[in-house]
């Protein structure tokens, strides 16, 4: 068989425990086959972070950015106790966050639909993909409380400038917060969720509290409306999609009667606790994929979970644990057909899609991981180990 040729390169950034097991697994069985890999490789496993004092986690994000495409394994965000298990030198900040930070990225999770495992609502036929913005709001607060009467005011001084309003005459103890965001923070969420939705063919909704908060949530509203209009609205209409904003109380009560198939932008703390509940009712965390979006336009794929720690200790004993690639998967299919649609190269989007079919098809045909069986209906005869499941998976792609 001719392997696809890629035209250009992936940056590839392998990482820990479990997932670093199986990306190695699926890249020898289900890709290394077929495609002629180009990527360049960066080892973002804790004990390379360690040695290279992070500096490879810098170059792997400015490869994403020069690249275009990136596809990370999961990578364990040190700890004390992550310090003592792998003697580090030091305590490293998470490397999503430095990746992100760095690409001033915003995250989209996806939900992998499987006509077997029906979400909890009833209407979603498609996945409903939410993109939380990660930065400020209560997340970055000021707060205190109040030991007894007094006046609580928010002050901005610049020079010799000053601005005061009162927040509260306070006529007892309670409770004081204050929070912020820029206006370049929430324009990057606004074009990465534009884009995000450009990319995947489907509507963006966006949702605020701007009756209550004229200036603070109105801000984000109008930002999103001004994005819309001078960078999107034309590539939007032209693609036969919608840019919808809604009170957040209204998207809610939408939501749970929508057929999905929408990007939900969400502020930082809606979006915390919305793609909880959209990933607790769309079953196993092993079936949400996650997408890092630049609102420059670089891309980086991965799974939504983590390492999966103790699947890998037994795994090290010598067991076959059945832990889930599917999201894995994706992250790689997401990134070859991301490449595929920037280098024109047809043969190596149709093989991405035909994997992603071929682990659909495997899991509705009741080849599943131990996570999957629980919630599958019908449930299968047997559950398989990981390499098991790939094996089912390459059996099946000739013929997806
Ligand atoms: P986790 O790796 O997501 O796993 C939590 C539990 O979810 C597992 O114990 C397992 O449940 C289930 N699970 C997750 N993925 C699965 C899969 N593919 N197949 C089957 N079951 C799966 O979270 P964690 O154990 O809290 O975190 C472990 C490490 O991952 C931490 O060091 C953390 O820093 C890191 N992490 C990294 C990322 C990232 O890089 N994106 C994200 C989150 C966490 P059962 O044990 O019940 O089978
Ligand atoms: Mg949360």
């Amino acid at each position: 068989m001719v392997k696809i040729k890629m035209k250009n390169s992936i940056a590839e950034i392998d990482g820990d425990e479990m997932t670093r097991v199986l990306w190695a697994l699926v890249k020898e069985k289900l890709i290394l086959p077929f495609v002629e890999l180009n990527t360049e490789y960066y080892d973002l496993g804790l004990s390379n972070r360690d040695t290279t004092d992070d500096k490879v986690t810098i170059q792997a994000a400015e490869a994403i950015k020069r690249l275009g495409v990136g596809v990370k394994c999961a990578t364990i965000t040190a700890t004390l106790s992550r310090q003592k298990e792998y003697s580090l030198k030091k305590i490293l900040p998470s490397p999503n966050a430095t990746i992100r930070s760095i690409l001033d990225g915003t995250v989209f999770r996806k939900p992998i639909q499987i006509s077997c495992i029906s979400p909890t609502v009833k209407t979603w036929k498609k996945p409903i993909v939410i993109g939380r913005h990660a930065y400020g709001d209560v997340y970055k607060n000021a707060e205190f409380s109040i030991p007894g009467p007094g006046k609580v005011e928010l002050v901005y001084s610049s020079g010799d400038k000053e601005k005061r309003i009162l927040v509260a005459d306070m006529k007892g103890p309670g409770i004081v917060q204050g929070m912020h965001n820029t206006d370049d923070s929430i324009r990057s969420f606004a074009r990465s969720c534009f884009l995000y939705g450009l990319n995947e063919s489907i509507p963006v909704w966006f949702a605020a509290k701007d009756t209550i908060s004229s200036t603070y949530d109105g801000r984000f509203r109008d930002i999103f409306e001004e994005v819309y209009q001078t960078e999107f609205k034309e590539k939007f209409e032209k693609s036969g999609l919608s840019y919808y904003y809604t009170l957040i109380d209204d998207a809610v009560a939408r939501i749970v009667r929508h057929e999905g198939g929408i990007l939900w932008a969400c502020k930082n703390y809606d979006g915390d606790v919305m793609s909880d509940m959209i990933a607790s009712a769309a079953g196993s965390l092993a079936m949400m994929t996650s997408v890092l979006v630049s609102p420059s336009g670089p891309v980086e794929y991965e799974a939504a979970h983590g390492t999966v720690q103790q699947h890998y200790y037994r795994w090290q004993k010598g067991e076959k644990t059945s832990t889930n690639p599917t999201a894995l998967i994706f992250a790689w299919t997401g990134a070859l057909s991301k490449r595929a649609e920037l280098d024109k190269q047809p043969e190596l989007a149709s093989f991405a899609a035909n994997l992603e079919a071929a682990v659909i098809k495997t899991i509705e045909e009741g080849d599943q991981t131990g996570d999957l069986a629980l919630l599958s209906n019908p449930k299968p005869a047997k559950v398989l180990n990981a390499w098991e499941f790939v094996d089912a998976v390459l059996g099946r792609l000739g013929s997806a």
